[in-house]
């Protein structure tokens, strides 16, 4: 049995939801289909979770919320009216949609999720709904009544160990699956949800639970790039990665899979495969626990902003005990959760993302610091940006850390700071953000072979080059 779960943009409209019903019927072992809600129809178009939100929002604030509630039964309806469906799925999401903003608003947060639930749950009906008229055996499952089990913490809720057990007798029922993603109930009953983007969550979950022989996760891109395609032109796609390299890609901006949804499928051992919805025949990118070398060693090279760092400097500092402890306390006090800490025998620089460790944050941790940790030196940078070089084979190569130098060399990029994980799966170095694009593209050039600038190169690309 495979679980293919499709996003946003796969359900987007009428056209890409037959293409689902293609991909799914075209093999009998996709037996689990979960879905996201309805993604952007082009860039100016907004997407069903927004729109719910907004509709949250307005209720919260004393509205009634019947513009941002119309437009949302406009979406399905849309989408009905083409699929052929009748109007009668029409009138029951609205009327699921009004039931849902009559629940109780006290608590902000839970109300707003039992809003943000709408958008997959009812695409799940949606989509069973015209599976079963193309004539399938079809059943739309219900999260709460199957099992998906989550923690009480109203978007970032995470899933319950005894959910797992539940969920495998999925396995057990007749016909196609369709499974709403992104949220589930708590042993309350109450609606919560995953982080933002979490349908890859719930199909990882489903893949592990009811030990699939793959996770296919459908979207809009022929496979994982070794590179952003923002800041390399026709970057090399990827065959195969490991879940390691996988997890440190998306650690540093590759976001075509949920971060979050490595790690069911790397604990049950399922593999995972990226698929383009548009273009099912390519061989798409598969996530395994193993996979043979690559020449040179190297899969992928991926950058991320938003990092700042706290340098701290004290003569002797190598002799005093419990002095890491001591620094690292303070910014636990400040709930500021840290990322790398690259020492020195003298130094210690603590790199933090830049909106865990606020300005307001910072005043407070360096007074601390002074005082308590009575430090020659301590000061902080901000706008840093990790750039990563990745692959399993850096273990048994010589000399990529000399290439790689080198080549940020050669491009005039500064590195403020190396780190290479005990895991020797990549090899970080810390530049200023406005070099992010240059250090990306001279260590493509070193790795993958010369580089062509993006043809929108001048826009900025540091932000966000989600592709899921
Ligand atoms: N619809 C949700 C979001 O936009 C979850 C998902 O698509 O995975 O975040």
């Amino acid at each position: 049995m495979k679980v293919a779960k499709f996003g946003g943009t796969s359900l987007a409209t009428a056209a890409s939801i037959r293409q689902v019903f293609e991909i799914v019927t075209a093999d009998p072992t996709r037996r689990l289909v979960v879905v996201s809600a309805p993604g952007k129809r082009d860039d100016d178009d907004t997407k069903v979770t927004d729109l719910l939100i907004a509709l949250a929002k307005a209720r919260l604030s004393g509205e009634t919320g019947e513009a941002e509630l119309a437009q949302v039964v406009e979406r399905y309806a849309e989408l009905a009216r083409a699929l052929g469906v009748g109007e009668e799925i029409v009138t029951e999401i609205e009327a699921d949609l009004r039931e849902r903003l009559s629940a109780d608003t006290f608590y902000e947060e839970a109300f707003t999720d039992v809003l943000k639930a709408a958008g997959e749950d009812n695409c799940a009906k949606l989509v069973a709904r015209f599976f079963c008229a193309q004539g399938i055996e079809v059943s739309y499952v219900d999260p709460g009544e199957a099992g998906m089990l989550l923690s009480d913490e109203p978007g970032h809720a995470q899933v319950l160990p005894e959910a797992y057990d539940r969920l495998s007798r999925l396995r057990e029922r007749e016909g196609t699956l369709v499974f709403p993603g992104f949220f589930g109930h708590t042993e309350s009953g109450s609606v919560v949800t995953f982080p933002r983007g979490g349908s890859d969550i719930t199909g990882a979950i489903l893949a592990a639970a009811t030990k699939a022989e793959v996770y296919e996760k459908w979207t809009d891109v022929d496979s994982v790039f070794a590179a952003s395609p923002k800041m390399v032109a026709n970057p090399q796609p990827v065959a195969e990665l490991t879940y390691r390299e996988m997890r440190e890609l998306a650690y540093a901006g590759f976001s075509v899979l949920h971060g979050e949804a490595l790690m069911p499928c790397y604990r049950a051992g399922v593999p995972v495969c990226i698929k383009n919805t548009n273009n099912p025949t390519a061989p798409g990118t598969r996530i395994v626990g193993q996979r043979d070398p690559v020449p040179g060693g190297v899969v992928g090279i991926a950058a991320a902003p938003g990092f700042c760092t706290l340098y701290v400097s004290k003569y002797l500092m190598n002799r005093e005990v419990g002095f890491s402890r001591r620094l690292l306390q303070i910014l636990e006090d400040e709930r500021i959760s840290y990322e790398h800490t690259p020492s020195g025998i003298d130094s210690i620089s603590v790199i933090m993302r830049k909106q865990a460790f606020t300005p307001q944050s910072e005043a407070w941790v360096l007074d601390r610091v002074r005082l308590q940790c009575e430090v020659d030196e301590v000061a902080v940078e901000r706008d840093l940006a990790l750039v990563m070089v990745v692959g399993e084979g850096m273990r048994h190569t010589v000399g990529l850390a000399a290439r790689a130098c080198s080549a940020l060399a050669e491009a005039g990029v500064n590195i403020e700071m190396i780190n290479q994980g005990s895991s020797e799966v990549s090899m970080m170095f810390g530049v200023v953000e406005a070099d992010c694009d240059a250090a990306v593209r001279a260590l493509y050039g070193e790795f993958f072979g010369r580089p062509s600038l993006p043809v929108d190169s001048d826009v900025g690309v540091l932000a966000d080059y989600r592709i899921g």
